[in-house]
């Protein structure tokens, strides 16, 4: 049993397993907040990976280098600046993609603000609004406008990036976690609803990742020293092991995965 196990090893070492320049030949993938962190990360990897990718952020300057530095990797991309918290953004988005792809098959939903710093009970509406209609609300709109896009494809695939605070808040910031729990939820509901289309939609729920976004957390010693004990591997993670996830879901290797979230956080505690 063992020598047939090794022999197949032996046939497929796992870099053959790996994925290829070619796994998203002819498609197209739209990344939101793409122009740093995890969103640039996912693109960076989708685009690797043979996809056209289009990233946008609120700032032109911001989209300007990151076409400029994907270009430079060879990369097929478009960009232009969104807002993901404005409706006539969402929709340039979708329709200049469209205009310059010619349709839309992957939907990678990033973008997220947390205004809010302190005990939940301090928080106010207009922070709640503010959080939920970015982080949640505009996710799924994003959704909402792709998917009649991947219809007429044939299929898709939508990730949404929550976080590992979706499953364990963490002290300070309540409003965000919630908003990052509904995404889990929002997950779960659209799966079954866009299965019949050949979309699958799944998660992914990063830990303490190395951007601009969390740099209070991992640059403060105290913290991490005190965080790393809940970890297994004992240190921030890179934007990288979070594009490659989002990469894996988007692609073939997943086809039977839909409705999941995939914690990529060091070890840390993910049970809701
Ligand atoms: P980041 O490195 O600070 O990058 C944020 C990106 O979002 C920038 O490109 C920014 O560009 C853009 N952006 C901000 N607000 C936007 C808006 N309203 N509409 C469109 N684009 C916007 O952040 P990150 O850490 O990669 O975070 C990305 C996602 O990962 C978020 O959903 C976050 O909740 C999640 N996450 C992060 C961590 C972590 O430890 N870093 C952990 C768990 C989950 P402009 O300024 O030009 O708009």
């Amino acid at each position: 049993m063992w020598r047939r196990v090794v022999r197949c090893l032996q046939t497929n070492p796992v870099g053959q397993m790996r994925m290829s320049q070619s796994t998203f030949a002819g498609k197209v993938a739209v990344v939101t907040a793409s122009t740093d962190g995890i969103g640039l990360a996912a693109a960076q990897a989708l685009g690797q990976r043979g996809a056209h990718v289009v990233v946008s952020s609120r700032k032109q300057a911001n989209v300007d280098k990151a076409v400029a530095l994907l270009q430079n990797q060879n990369i097929r991309v478009t960009g232009t600046t969104c807002n993901v918290g404005k409706e006539e953004d969402r929709e340039k988005l979708v329709q200049l993609t469209l205009d310059q792809c010619g349709g839309i098959d992957i939907l990678v939903s990033n973008a997220a603000v947390n205004p809010f710093f302190g005990n939940t009970m301090d928080s106010t509406e207009e922070i709640w609004n503010k959080i939920l209609s970015v982080n949640v609300t505009a996710a799924f709109l994003m959704a909402k406008l792709v998917v009649p896009h991947m219809e007429k494809r044939g299929g898709g695939n939508i990730v949404f990036v929550s976080s590992i605070g979706g499953y364990q808040p963490m002290q300070g910031l309540g409003p965000y976690c919630v908003s990052k729990s509904a995404l889990l939820g929002l997950t779960k509901v659209l799966a079954p609803e866009l299965a019949p289309s050949n979309i699958r939609v799944n998660g992914v729920a990063p830990g303490v990742i190395r951007t601009r976004f969390s740099s209070a957390l991992w640059e403060n010693e105290d913290f991490m020293d005190e965080f790393s004990k809940q970890l297994s591997i004992k240190r921030a993670g890179e934007t990288e092991e979070i594009g490659s996830v989002i990469s894996f879901l988007c692609s073939e290797e997943a086809s039977y995965i839909t409705g999941e979230t995939i914690v990529a956080s060091g070890g840390f505690s993910s049970r809701l």
